[in-house]
């Protein structure tokens, strides 16, 4: 896959898939711009460069209607000051009057165009629209740019589509797309042992494809989050009313089953802090993991897990980290996440390399301003997932050509 290092820009008008998929409060300002600091240096490689960039994105899922909460006019002032220049909004994305905007656009001038899905046709490849849309939004480069890792494992027209409407040589991918697939590739190809990947977060079902596949590729796995208590249940234990998938216990099962097989050691928490309701005033106790009592959830992992779990990293030389140990956006359930993102950057100081999977678990780091203290922060929660799956991610993909 080309990188926008191939391509000379000077003059060109460029169409850049970014992710600017962030998080807006009620009056429409931005709660977490990691996602847009990461694009930040693909677009100005391009200003720089003589580009004129038309930058395009989704907000949220709208579901192919206009809907003011989802636009991303908030983000025209963000984007002027980071990048020192002027930025034209423009509404309707395909009308003729905004082709013409963008036919005079200036040397060093941006256009940003609102939230692609506010079209049906951009989502459904199956829509009548759908290539039409395409075809008018490629009008606007002559060069496609895709650095949206985020929305990579979606086949979409802004995406995937699109880039079939340009020269093979001038699809090319951005900053940040080319540093995500080289962190994934770190991890699935050869990486240094030993290897731990750590998995948490709400559910097993969302996970079980990534973690078969990492029965395959590493040397212990340490499960924590609400997805450890279908485990402890498919053992035989009492987990009181703690987060459990009756459909995935044979899967559970199943899966430990296989590790012992292939020889991965699996740690599972042996203590969890647990609530009598889903609340941060909640009463708590802390209980062995096998033993929880009736109307009592575990909502954060212990403190003999943390310890243990903190022993397995200490050695590990790669780490891959994707989901919460706990319900870490209450405070008074944060601690275990917390106390596994310390031992992840301890770990990377005595020189493990960590790649913290995007969502939960690098919203978790980035609480803790640890950002620059772990190898990598993935800005792609399930294109991550996906690509560790193994699966071919469509905006990849339309990139190879
Ligand atoms: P995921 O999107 O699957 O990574 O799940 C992240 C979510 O899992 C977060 O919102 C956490 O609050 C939630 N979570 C983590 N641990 C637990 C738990 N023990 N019980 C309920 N929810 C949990």
């Amino acid at each position: 896959m080309k990188s926008i290092s191939t391509i000379n820009f000077n003059e060109k008008r460029v169409l850049v898939r970014v992710d600017f998929n962030v998080p807006l409060d009620s009056d429409g300002n931005i709660t977490d711009d990691t996602r847009m600091k990461a694009c930040i240096p693909t677009i100005k490689a391009i200003v720089e460069n003589g580009g004129r960039p038309i930058l395009m994105s989704h907000l949220g899922r709208p579901k192919g209607e206009v809907q003011e909460k989802y636009s991303l006019k908030p983000i025209v002032e963000y984007l002027k000051k980071e990048l020192k220049t002027e930025v034209n909004f423009v509404e309707d994305i395909t009308s003729e009057e905004t082709f013409e905007k963008v036919k005079q656009l200036k040397e060093g001038e941006v256009i940003l165009l609102e939230n692609v899905r506010f079209y049906k046709a951009e989502t459904k490849t199956e829509n009548e629209n759908h290539k039409d849309f395409a075809q008018k939004i490629a009008r606007y480069g002559y060069v496609y740019v895709n650095d949206a890792f985020g929305t990579a494992h979606r086949k979409h027209a802004s995406t995937a589509t699109v880039a079939e409407c340009f020269d093979k040589k001038n699809r090319v991918c951005g900053y940040v797309m080319h540093q995500e697939l080289e962190n994934a590739k770190k991890v699935l190809g050869n990486p240094e042992r030993p290897f731990v990947a750590i998995m948490g977060g709400a559910k097993i079902s969302d996970k079980i494809m990534v973690i078969e596949k990492l029965l395959d590729k590493v040397d212990a796995l340490i499960i924590g989050g609400g997805m450890a208590y279908t485990f402890f249940k498919a053992q035989g234990g009492k987990i009181g009313s703690s987060l459990v998938e009756e459909d995935k216990l044979e899967l559970a099962s199943e899966l430990l089953r296989k590790a012992e097989e292939k020889n991965v050691k699996i740690y599972l928490p042996k203590d969890s802090i647990a609530a009598d309701k889903f609340d941060n005033n909640a009463t708590t106790k802390l209980v062995n993991n096998k033993e929880i009592p009736d109307g009592f959830m575990g909502l954060d992992i212990g403190k003999e897990a943390q310890k243990d779990f903190a022993n397995v990293l200490k050695d590990a030389k790669t780490i891959m980290w994707n989901g919460p140990m706990g319900v870490f956006e209450m405070s008074n359930f944060a601690e275990g996440t917390n106390k596994i993102g310390e031992a992840v950057i301890e770990a990377t100081q005595n020189g493990a390399y960590s790649l913290i999977g995007g969502g939960d678990s690098a919203a978790a780091i980035n609480q803790m301003n640890a950002g620059d203290k772990v190898s990598y922060v993935s800005t792609g929660g399930g294109a991550l997932l996906e690509y560790l799956e193994g699966k071919e991610l469509p905006g990849v993909v339309a990139l190879e050509g």
